[in-house]
């Protein structure tokens, strides 16, 4: 019995991995989160149980409880598929799943995905390294708790290269402020993609200084730095 910790991608299931269409195939249990598209979800067999832990801003369901339903499952069905967005690692508190389920002595295994990070940006013609652009990115979250949010804004500003901000919508005009405080320039080209890689998809073009004031609504991956500026061979997403 093993379960897996499965990358859904972004949205669109032609970003789903093989090893991860396959397992979604042949389900008995599915754990998935909001962000997973529910055309991927769809995949799995008409008798799989599925079961949503979505977490919605701002009302968090328990880790804790995610956590011991894998164990739970994981010593009763197989597979069992846990779908989380994008790569299990990147901000999605799979590395927690994985050490709970080590903890429980139940086997599991990791199946990365494309990260949204990475592959929106890509899919709208924006490459987070270009010659002569950038030579480096960096993929930071922008959710912050009442301590602060750990993260050194002012540094990242300083430290050049691409800025790929996940979960930052709520808090984009405190982002844009502190990276022009640490010496990006206000016109510096900014894209965000919400729902990116599935129907619904909206693109928006702007800049650092006027990041604060341009309606923008989650899930949404805001790319910052010179490479926003760029379309290359643009493509529709295809579901
Ligand atoms: N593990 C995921 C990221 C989880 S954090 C990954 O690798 O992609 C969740 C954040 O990812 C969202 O708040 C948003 O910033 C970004 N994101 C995930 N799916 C997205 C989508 N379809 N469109 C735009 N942003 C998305």
């Amino acid at each position: 019995m093993t379960v897996f910790l499965v990358g859904a991608g972004p949205g669109d299931p032609g970003l789903l991995t093989v090893r991860a269409a396959e397992l979604v195939a042949r389900a008995e249990v599915v754990v998935h989160d909001r962000l997973v598209d529910p055309s991927v979800v769809g995949i799995a067999p008409a008798s799989a149980q599925r079961i949503d832990v979505g977490k919605r801003p701002g009302a968090p369901v328990d880790q804790e409880e995610i956590n011991a339903l894998l164990v739970r499952f994981g010593r009763l069905a197989d597979p069992v598929v846990r779908l989380k967005g994008g790569d299990p690692f990147v901000f999605g508190r799979g590395g927690e799943e994985a050490e709970a389920l080590t903890a429980a002595g139940v086997a599991y295994e990791v199946v990365p995905g494309v990260t949204s990070a990475i592959a929106l940006p890509s899919s709208i013609g924006v490459p987070v390294t270009h010659r002569g652009l950038a030579t480096s990115f960096t993929v930071v979250t922008g959710h912050s708790t009442p301590e602060g949010s750990g993260v050194d804004w002012e540094a990242l500003a300083r430290a050049g290269g691409t800025i790929v901000v996940l979960m930052g919508v709520a808090h984009r005009a405190r982002i844009a402020g502190d990276l022009i405080a640490g010496g990006r320039i206000s016109t510096t080209p900014v894209v965000a993609i919400e729902r990116g890689a599935t129907a619904a998809q909206r693109v928006v073009r702007t800049t650092l200084g006027e990041l604060a004031t341009t309606p923008l609504e989650p899930p949404a991956t805001i790319v910052i730095g010179e490479v926003a500026g760029l379309s290359l061979s643009p493509r529709a997403p295809s579901s």
